[in-house]
């Protein structure tokens, strides 16, 4: 009859509508960006959050990511008839217009040893490579060997043995030249975070390959991938093959994570699936990264993809009970058999359910 047609039609809209469906993903997506946040992981978007589950590939920056980011001066090599002071004092003249974190450390141990930093009239920072000045009448460099390449030096023999022995320990080394003569080399250290290893033994842990990409040379490189554990090194790359790297990655069809606190690390943090940055890293990069590591602890990646696969579980829950509600009621409901105050309950009950179960993702 006419009435149980109504009732029957009532029940019918009151238990198909799809509110629980509606919340099923933002709630949970919530809780997961929560969760992460009390963890000191910031997580710009839900969409990130869906993405890290899925990742293939890490791969980390050297400098600063890897490594403290605090590089110390550990030894003076000067050349011909200069000093260790003459070296120092003009690397520190020509750095004092650079803020490379090389540049601090060089400043840094030319106070140390009251060493008095001449001025330069103009500098000339060329990213990947080094800084350039001039120093009276003469042009000083301090850089890497592309650097020198660029001003048109050549690294004798005897240096460049030097050199490289220095990198094959895990040092940077930049070279200094003076007009038209290198007049010395000055290694710098930069000591590996506590927990970068273990960071890259979780991550192979899961699967997930580690990949290290610096402009520093590849010995340097090598030593300090070797300390983390890290076997896929991509060294001597300038800022904007990073960016690249990344692309080849992701052609090859794998889902990439890129981890940098650098300027020169931005637009490999946009290029990549997930973006992520070093709480301590600069402005440019924390802006572009989709996720910030506060505590600056490498293991804070694992930790993010951990929360991204306890998240996508529960939206799966959350959605099994949303459609579960509506697909079992509906035909109850379209024959009669579903009193509309019931399927009202049914309705707010289903609702409750998927924010109960987001909720216990706190847990
Ligand atoms: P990373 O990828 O490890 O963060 P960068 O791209 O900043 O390194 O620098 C790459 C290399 O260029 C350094 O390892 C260094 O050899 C050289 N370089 C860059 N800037 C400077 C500078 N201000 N002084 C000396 N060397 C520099
Ligand atoms: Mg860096």
């Amino acid at each position: 009859n006419f009435t149980m047609a109504i009732l029957a039609f009532v029940a019918v809209l009151i238990i198909s509508c799809p509110c629980a469906l509606g919340i099923a993903t933002p709630a949970a997506l919530m809780v997961g960006v929560g969760k992460g946040a009390e963890a000191g992981i910031l997580i710009r978007g839900g969409e990130y959050l869906e993405r890290a589950q899925k990742l293939q590939k890490v791969v980390f920056d050297k400098t600063g990511t890897l490594t403290k980011g605090e590089p110390q001066v550990i030894d003076i090599i000067a050349a011909g008839k200069h000093s260790k002071g003459d070296v120092l004092g003009i690397a520190a003249a020509v750095e004092s217009g650079s803020e490379h974190p090389l540049a601090e450390a060089v400043i840094k141990e030319a106070k140390i040893k009251k060493i008095s930093i001449k001025k330069i009239s103009s500098f000339e920072s060329v990213s990947g490579k080094g800084i350039k000045a001039k120093l009276g009448n003469k042009t000083a460099a301090v850089g890497n060997r592309k650097m020198m390449d660029s001003q048109n030096l050549k690294i004798e023999k005897e240096i460049e043995y030097k050199l490289k022995s220095l990198e094959e320990e895990g040092k940077t080394v930049v070279i200094v030249s003076l007009g038209s003569e290198i007049i010395g080399l000055i290694a710098i250290a930069d000591a590996i975070k506590e927990y970068s290893a273990e960071a890259v033994r979780e991550l192979s842990a899961l699967g997930i390959d580690s990949i290290m990409l610096t402009g520093d040379n590849e010995h340097t490189a090598m030593a300090i991938a070797a300390q983390a554990g890290i076997k896929n090194v991509i060294a001597n790359v300038m800022p904007h093959e990073k960016l690249d790297a990344i692309k080849k990655l992701q052609a090859e069809g794998k889902v990439v994570a890129m981890v940098g606190d650098g300027v020169n690390d931005a637009p490999a943090l946009a290029q990549a699936d997930i973006g992520i940055a070093i709480g301590s890293g600069t402005d440019v990069a924390k802006e572009t990264g989709g996720i910030v590591l506060i505590k600056d602890d490498l293991r804070d990646v694992v930790t993010a993809i951990k929360i991204s696969k306890t998240t996508m579980k529960k939206i799966r829950q959350n959605l099994f009970w949303a459609f579960a509600y509506n697909t079992l009621a509906i035909p109850l409901a379209a024959f009669g058999y579903l009193n509309p105050i019931i399927a009202a309950a049914a309705m707010a009950l289903s609702s409750l359910t998927v924010v109960v179960n987001s909720a216990l993702l706190k847990t």
